[in-house]
């Protein structure tokens, strides 16, 4: 008996007749075929193919007794327990990091563009306007006793930038402070839903002819995201200005946007 050898799984098919064309082991064709091998020699007999194409039964036996067996079991089971492996820790670190991961993609850094000034466009409130790259548009008013609130807010986590501006009107003071109002923003952002490790400086900053207080930061957004901000808080009369610019920590463009929409303000 002659044999065939597969050149997919290299397994022995037993040359039985004219007619072995598929692999008995996985189903595939055959690379040498009697029917292939005839139609190049026409005057062939199955016998001068097997003696050809076909592996003889004693080497046959030599190479199934040789074949290791065990050695391409084993790589199999090395492949396969790396691929478990590997699954395993992923899905280890899915479940650890895996709701903080979502969110570090989700949320974007300041695109290139956004720095270059030209396609910037102003801004106007009630108490100040300012440049910026993204439009902003009212958002929630929550009036509270004694004060009035109005809030604009613009871009998002996809543009990499948060805007927000807000004013409040203090219906019973003529004139309130400055440093006073700059420090109770301040503690407001860092008790906002989410803020966790809240830092900042600040430092006065002159804007047109008034002076603003700047306070510059960093926090952690829901126990995941660090961030960043930047913020101006301006006063006229019993009025309350504040303008808040957020972005991914560490991103060097939203650094230079935040500070260049809070350096743009000017009292109208
Ligand atoms: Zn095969």
């Amino acid at each position: 008996m002659y044999y065939l050898q597969c050149g997919h799984c290299a397994g022995y098919s037993a040359l039985k007749s004219e007619y072995v064309t598929f692999c008995d082991h996985c189903g595939k064709k055959l690379k040498h075929t009697y029917a292939d091998w005839k139609a190049h020699h026409p005057e062939g007999t199955f016998a001068a193919f097997e003696q050809t194409a076909g592996i003889p039964e004693a080497v046959y036996e030599k190479a199934v007794n040789r074949r290791p067996h065990w050695l391409l079991r084993l790589r199999h089971k090395a492949a396969l327990i790396t691929v478990l492996v590997v699954l395993i820790c992923c899905s280890a670190l899915g479940a650890w990091y895996g709701p903080s991961l979502v969110k570090m993609f989700r949320r974007a850094s300041v695109p290139e563009s956004m720095v270059h000034t030209t396609q910037w466009r102003t801004f106007r409130g009630n108490v100040i306007r300012v440049q910026t790259p993204l439009s902003l548009s009212p958002a929630a008013r929550s009036d509270e006793p004694g004060r009035r609130i109005k809030r604009f807010e613009g871009g998002g986590a996809s543009d990499g930038l948060e805007i927000r501006m807000e004013e409040t009107v203090f219906l019973s003071s003529a004139q309130i402070d400055r440093n006073e109002s700059a420090r109770d923003v301040l503690t407001g952002l860092g008790r906002e839903k989410g803020v966790s490790g809240f830092t900042f400086r600040e430092q006065p900053l002159e804007v047109g002819a008034d002076t603003a207080m700047w306070q510059q930061g960093s926090f952690i957004l829901d126990h995941a995201t660090a961030m960043e901000f930047q913020q101006l808080v301006m006063v006229r009369g019993g009025s309350r200005v504040q303008l808040l610019v957020c972005h991914q920590g560490n991103d060097e463009n939203g650094r230079k946007v935040a500070e260049a929409i809070i350096r743009s303000a000017r009292m109208n």
